[in-house]
């Protein structure tokens, strides 16, 4: 027998029975986006692998030790997206999308990191982002954090946090290095090798670091918040108010620092206790640098991205979801009613285009044709058969509910299918 291929590890397909899950959240984020004023935007999978040093950082784990590189066929350098900001940006600069102008923009889709497969956390994920460039003022910050919100209430999620801190100007947070450096060299010996490392190149990530044998070390170390500029205190403060005004609940982290290098002033998280480790649901953060980073003119910009698949599996743990239904299953027994069939559906669907009808096809007897029926979810049967047909007629068979069997004339089907649903 041939070797069997299989999906390479941490990348998952999406099965018949769960693209229904996926089909449902895409469209509430979908309407919810319009809602608010959002445009779509698309972006290629593949791009420049230097797009994602300069902007993420050399000194992160997406671009030190996740990013899926390779050569092309003309020696081009070329990255799998690990997210979507920075080819987002990308995008608005090469199509002048950004200077001078206000964008909301959003975007979901397939990212690539090479991590550690476990739960929550794969090789090709997926995020639904958000990005809107060109408004520097914290009332767009409240904005995105209620489109969060919002979207957590019409999923039915509960029990999600959201977590919120500033990491100040790029001079403010220059100053507080400095002060930071000189504190954890204090504590070198509590460092792991990947914080030494840090420690010179990137030492605001080592306040990231997940190792529980540093977490009380870091809660003792200088935060950022005593050493922020003016103007960032007063965004922050406006943000809060905003958040208040509207009852949107949240609580300071100030070890939160993202991992990624282009965040300054606003950073949120929104968090669970649901998923375990992989508790971060959705993450976002202003980057008013970057635009200028990458060769734009200077614009403001702040944004979020959240992690499909770990809402998925908390939307399946608080069973917040309904499976996939059918209306009609057409059962067709001997050669004209096949036929006849045949032209009644396509009637059907002529009329009806909502309805969902499954045509049996394959011949077979009564009794399983109704195995099929039954089997595939669907709210009634249509039977048409010898007897059925000479009178003109479908038997209605109820699959769900205790109903005595009826029968329906050809002429009054349309409207019959029409009050069912
Ligand atoms: P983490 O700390 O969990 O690694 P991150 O800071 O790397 O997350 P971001 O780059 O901010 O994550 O991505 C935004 C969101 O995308 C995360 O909050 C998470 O919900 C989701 N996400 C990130 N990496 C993965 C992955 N490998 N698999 C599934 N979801 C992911
Ligand atoms: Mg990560």
């Amino acid at each position: 027998m041939a070797k069997l291929i299989k999906s390479i590890r941490g990348m998952h397909d999406v099965l018949p029975d769960d693209s229904f899950r996926w089909q449902s959240f895409e469209a509430i984020i979908r309407q919810l986006m319009a809602g608010y004023g959002y445009k779509e935007i698309r972006m290629p999978l593949v791009e420049s692998t230097d797009l994602f040093c300069r902007s993420i950082g050399e000194v992160t784990d997406i671009v030190e030790k996740e990013m899926y590189t390779f050569e092309d066929r003309n020696g081009d350098k070329l990255t799998l997206r690990p997210e979507g900001t920075a080819s987002c940006v990308r995008a608005g600069i090469q199509n002048g999308l950004l200077h001078n102008q206000v964008q909301r923009l959003w975007y979901s889709g397939p990212m690539f990191r090479h991590e550690r497969p476990q739960k929550g956390r794969y090789r090709q994920f997926h995020q639904f982002g958000a990005e809107v460039y060109g408004i520097e003022t914290p009332d767009i910050d409240a904005e995105l954090i209620l489109i969060g919100a919002r979207l957590w209430k019409q999923l039915g999620l509960t029990g999600v946090r959201l977590e919120l801190n500033t990491l100040g100007s790029n001079q403010a947070r220059i100053k507080y290095k400095q002060v930071l450096v000189d504190y954890l060299k204090q504590h070198e010996d509590q460092l792991d090798e990947d914080s030494l490392r840090r420690l010179d190149t990137n030492p605001l990530r080592v306040l990231d670091s997940k190792n529980p044998a540093m977490r009380e070390m870091l809660d003792n170390a200088p935060a950022l918040i005593d050493y922020l500029d003016e103007e960032s205190a007063q965004q922050f403060d406006k943000l809060k108010v905003c958040l208040d005004a509207v009852g949107v609940e949240y609580t300071i982290n100030l070890r939160l620092v993202r991992g990624l290098d282009y965040y300054c002033k606003t950073v949120f998280e929104w968090v669970t206790d649901e998923l375990g480790a992989q508790g971060t649901i959705c993450a976002g953060g202003r980057y008013d640098g970057l635009v200028e980073q990458l060769g734009g003119k200077s614009t403001p910009a702040i944004g979020f991205a959240l992690g499909m698949e770990r809402i998925l599996s908390l939307l399946e743990s608080q069973q917040q979801q309904q499976p996939e239904t059918i209306d009609i299953y057409l059962v067709l027994l001997g050669e004209a009613s096949e036929l006849r069939g045949l032209q009644l559906a396509e009637e059907i669907r002529e009329q009806q285009p909502d309805v969902k009808m499954i045509v049996h096809c394959g011949g077979g007897s009564l009794k399983s044709q109704m195995k099929k029926a039954d089997k595939s979810g669907a709210e009634i049967a249509l039977i048409l058969a010898e007897d059925e047909l000479k009178n003109e007629q479908v038997a209605v068979k109820y699959l769900r509910q205790k109903k005595e069997q009826i029968t329906v004339s050809f002429d009054e089907l349309i409207k019959f299918i029409t009050n069912i649903g």
